[in-house]
């Protein structure tokens, strides 16, 4: 498209240019017919102009001086030969009804001054296999131009002829510098994306993460849990292994905030958190935040015997760490109720199954007393 767009704005430069020449020609005999010509001396290399049919032609000052006129048309010519001789630039100023014989146009010049007589004002096309640029614009017939153009029938605003004007003009357009500049883009736009998009794919997992992260308590979250096990769960069903879940509720815990305030009650949540946390040995087992004061402990390749080991071990770790809840009793400390489920591995259960078993003997925990663990009774063989 930018070539394309570069050739445009090259042949635009070329018509502009060709159009100036021809303006500068147009002003220069302007000027000439203005006057009704110029003399000047007769010489070796000026001679009388023989097509120029006016009674004051020449004019004999003295012996050895004599004026020839020069008129708008032998002008151009005169100029047309300095140009071509001393700049590689070529005038001509033709007719389809010369009155100078040597001003018959060329083939492509009849077909352009053609044209004209249909209302074309100028052509401009690029020649020599785009060494050269050919412009001609369409002259008009103006009133001074009638004293000798008048006997050959034309009126005032007749297309009388034109003025082609071949100059040398490449049409190269900058392809290495266009191809070096949409390489250089193309590499900034590289680069910007690979620095962008690895910034983009940093923040994109930071959100992943923190989509899958309790705020408060900063271990994963329900959502988080409800992936995870539907993947244990897949897992469990094709290896036959058994899978256990331990609901875990902290007692009395409305209790809790009304006594102490609800910011101390985020500051236990986050401290029950940790230590249900750090209670977990093996790297796949895993602890979300269920809601409120509830959490879940996901126990891969666990039976329920030893489901029940890692819940007593967690209770009372829990007991263990001694935080004050002075309506809590008969413990007067935080402590939590958990109930396991387990899924043996040989059978089918979903997780909303497995949850509800888990609910059922935390719910049992709670009944005997809290502060405590209780199986689901009827675990699936
Ligand atoms: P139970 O022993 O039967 O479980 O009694 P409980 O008081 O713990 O249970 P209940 O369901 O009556 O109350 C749960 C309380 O947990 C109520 C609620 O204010 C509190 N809670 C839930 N989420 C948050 C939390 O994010 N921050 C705080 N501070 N408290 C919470
Ligand atoms: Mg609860
Ligand atoms: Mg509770």
């Amino acid at each position: 498209m930018n070539y394309t767009q570069a050739i445009k704005e090259q042949k635009r430069v070329a018509l502009e240019t060709g159009k100036s020449f021809f303006e500068l020609i147009l002003i220069s005999r302007m000027w000439n017919s203005l006057h009704g010509g110029v003399y000047a001396p007769v010489t070796e290399k000026l001679k009388p102009n023989p097509y120029l049919k006016t009674p004051m032609r020449d004019i004999h000052v003295n012996k050895d001086l004599t004026l020839t006129m020069i008129n708008p048309a032998f002008m151009t010519r005169q100029l047309s030969e300095i140009a071509i001789e001393k700049r590689r630039i070529q005038f001509h100023i033709t007719s389809l009804n010369p009155i100078r014989p040597e001003n018959s146009p060329s083939e492509r010049e009849k077909q352009y001054l053609k044209a004209f007589e249909k209302g074309i004002k100028e052509v401009g096309i690029s020649t020599d296999r785009g060494s050269s640029f050919f412009y001609m614009g369409a002259l008009t017939t103006e009133k001074t131009c009638l004293g000798c153009h008048a006997e050959q029938g034309y009126k005032q605003g007749d297309i009388r002829g034109g003025i082609s004007i071949t100059f040398p003009f490449t049409m190269d357009p900058p392809i290495f510098f266009l191809l070096m500049g949409h390489l250089m883009i193309g590499a900034a736009g590289l680069c910007c994306s690979i620095i962008f998009g690895s910034r983009l794919g940093k923040a994109y997992t930071t959100i992943q993460q923190q989509a899958l992260i309790d705020a408060l308590t900063e271990i994963p979250n329900r959502r988080s849990f409800m992936e995870t096990i539907s993947r244990e769960l897949k897992r469990s069903h094709r290896l036959k292994k058994p899978l256990s879940i331990i609901l875990c509720d902290i007692d009395n815990f409305k209790l809790y905030n009304d006594t102490y305030g609800h910011s101390r009650g985020d500051r236990c949540l986050k401290r029950i958190a940790l230590g249900i946390k750090n209670t977990l040995t093996r790297p796949v087992d895993f602890c979300a935040r269920y809601g409120g004061e509830e959490f879940v402990v996901l126990l891969p390749d666990t039976s329920m015997k030893g489901a029940g080991h890692v819940a007593e071990k967690i209770c009372l770790s829990i007991h263990g760490m001694n935080i004050a809840h002075e309506r809590s009793l008969p413990f007067k400390a935080v402590t939590i109720s958990l109930g396991v489920s387990t899924l043996d591995g040989a059978a089918f259960l979903s997780s909303d199954e497995l949850l509800k078993n888990a609910d059922m003997a935390l719910y049992k925990a709670k009944e005997n007393g809290r502060n405590r663990v209780e199986l689901f009774n009827s675990p699936v063989v």
